[in-house]
């Protein structure tokens, strides 16, 4: 009987700690990946691709208007709107090596494995039109009826060296230069471009 129990609880124990890790992992409104988990698979996709020598790609994506959709829709409205965003996304990255997480507030980053600059380019692309089919109403955007977002794209064959903030600050600068022209399109960086 003793023995029967002690399996019991080690079953349990075993499943707390998948529950755990899932969650430790895990963006709690939008359950996608946290910063944390994104940063560990950035570290891991960079050696990936630099030893391989293959093209990898990280888009940085952030929500179009976001601080006048919360003051005119509300913030509980403004958090359905993300996790919204997240499940869409969620639905286009399904494939091994593709990971999705929640950067931070209304920011979200994507790892794209074996992906170069004319494959980010199309999957840009698809994430604008899963936004514009998602449909979410935004009257108070200045580009659109409906949520949009801009995305900073950085495809790069990684040489050794690349730390996850510079690869973070080199995609920043792409998303700033999309914010700058005008929002709600995606400005993809190649990566000599801005080191050089
Ligand atoms: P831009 O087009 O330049 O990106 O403008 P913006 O209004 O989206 O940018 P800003 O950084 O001014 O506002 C971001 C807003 O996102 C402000 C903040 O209240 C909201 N936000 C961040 N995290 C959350 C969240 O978890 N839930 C909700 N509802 N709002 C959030
Ligand atoms: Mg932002
Ligand atoms: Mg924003």
């Amino acid at each position: 009987h003793m023995r029967r129990e002690l399996k019991q609880s080690r079953r349990q124990l075993a499943c707390y700690s998948v529950t755990l890790q899932q969650q430790a992992n895990e963006d709690g409104l939008t359950k996608l990946y946290n910063r944390r988990y994104m940063d560990t698979k950035l570290e891991e996709s960079i050696a990936w691709h630099g030893r391989r020598k293959i093209p990898m790609t990280v888009i940085l994506l952030d929500v179009d208007f976001f601080k006048p959709y919360n003051d005119n829709y509300g913030h509980i409205q403004g958090d359905k709107c993300l996790q919204g965003l997240a499940s869409t996304l969620k639905q286009l990255f399904v494939r091994a090596g593709e990971f999705v997480g929640r950067y931070g507030g209304e920011e979200f980053v994507l790892v794209l494995s074996d992906t170069d600059s004319t494959a980010a380019k199309l999957h840009a692309t698809r994430i604008k039109e899963a936004l514009h089919e998602m449909n979410y109403a935004h009257d108070h955007s200045s580009v659109s009826d409906r949520v949009t977002a801009s995305q900073g794209v950085l495809s790069f064959v990684p040489e050794g060296g690349e730390s996850i903030a510079s690869i973070y600050e080199k995609v920043d600068q792409a998303l700033y230069q999309a914010k700058q022209s005008g929002r709600n399109i995606f400005i993809l960086r190649n990566i000599l471009e801005l080191t050089g």
